[in-house]
């Protein structure tokens, strides 16, 4: 039976990146993705543009050439496309790794599509399948959003958008140009400070002039088809809307890390179990790369300073085999 010395559980930048140093080492791998190449990046907003320059989120050492100042999106799904290709990297796509079970020291991995053997396993599934949710009445209502692609689909719409963060203000930025009347809910006193610098003034001046309407220290409380119930320092109130876009954030999926025996603490930041050295995980031979290592804190990793994650990784693993 064929054992691959790497299974990789992701293909987003950083489980390409896996992919790229197994090659160049001669360790043999499969890469399983449960969507398309780089699937998140492709659900991301259609307009949106990365707050790193090109040069930070190359992999592979292959330059990621735009005269863009920041890459765009489908810039970024050329490029990790042609770098994927570059390598001739042995990825499934549309396949969901469903659970791994370790024996004897190796994995056995069951996926939507078949199943595979391997001596090491990494764990680079990112952190944007799964909502942070507000738990209010009415979230389940077909005109509530998690995600947010096109702006145009919100013209003349009473559009109420939850968050303070990056994708929020772009979001609330964008429909508010295409004929959108934009409420913005915010929980803390203010527009976070992650947000992009050259968009932060923008937004300043839109909420200053009235064109987007803010309420902060408050929290959305109730949805209904018609309107939205929102606690405002100054008091409930209730605005008729349309649309809306709940951009409070993702987490990882700690369910299939617990499931697959990773250790998750209970308590947030709920970081799982791992050597920041190696990325190895409490299970000897199964490691994480990229985003999904920061838990609940998911600012914390982003592709340019955890594209090194795989390096550390296959350096482990060398290691470990020159040893056995
Ligand atoms: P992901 O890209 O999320 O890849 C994980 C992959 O695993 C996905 O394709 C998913 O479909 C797959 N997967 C999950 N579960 C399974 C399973 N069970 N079986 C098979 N496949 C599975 N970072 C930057 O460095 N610069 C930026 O400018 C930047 N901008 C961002 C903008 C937005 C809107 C968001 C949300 C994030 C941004 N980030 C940015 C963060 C960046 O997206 C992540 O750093 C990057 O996607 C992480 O790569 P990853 O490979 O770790 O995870």
């Amino acid at each position: 039976d064929n054992i691959y010395d790497i299974l990789i559980v992701g293909a987003g930048p950083i489980g390409i990146a896996c992919g790229i140093e197994a090659k160049k080492n001669n360790l043999s791998h499969i890469i399983l993705e449960k969507g398309c190449l780089v699937n998140s990046l492709y659900n991301y907003p259609i307009n949106m543009s990365f707050f790193s320059t090109s040069e930070r989120l190359e992999i592979g050492d292959t330059p990621f050439v735009t005269t863009n100042p920041k890459p765009k999106r489908a810039e970024a799904l050329e490029y990790y496309r042609r770098v994927e290709r570059k390598f001739q990297l042995n990825c499934h796509l549309f396949e969901e790794v469903n659970i791994i079970r370790k024996a004897e020291g190796i994995f056995h991995v069951n996926s939507s599509k078949g199943n595979y053997m391997a001596r090491q396993v990494i764990i680079a599934t990112g952190f944007y399948d799964i909502p942070m949710y507000l738990n209010v009445p009415g979230e389940d209502l077909p005109k509530v959003r998690h995600y947010y692609d096109d702006p145009h689909y919100y013209a003349n719409q009473k559009v109420v958008v939850v968050g303070a963060s990056n994708s929020s203000i772009d979001a609330a930025l964008e429909t508010y140009r295409k004929g959108a009347e934009v409420t913005l809910i915010v929980r803390g006193p203010e527009i976070s400070p992650r947000v992009k610098y050259w968009v932060r003034p923008d937004i300043d001046n839109r909420i200053a002039f009235g064109e987007v309407k803010a309420y902060f220290n408050s929290n959305i409380t109730n949805i209904t088809e018609e309107e939205v119930e929102i606690e405002t320092a100054e008091g409930t109130i209730h605005l008729k809307n349309d649309f809306v876009l709940a951009l409070t954030g993702y987490r990882p999926n700690f369910t299939f890390l617990r499931k697959i025996g990773v250790e998750v603490p209970d308590a947030a930041p709920c970081i799982p179990v791992h050597n920041p050295e190696t990325m190895e995980t409490n299970v000897e031979g199964l490691y994480l790369a990229g985003v999904v290592c920061g838990g609940l804190n998911t600012h914390l990793w982003f592709i340019e300073n955890s594209r090194v994650h795989a390096n550390l990784i296959i350096l482990d693993i060398l290691k470990k085999n020159l040893a056995s």
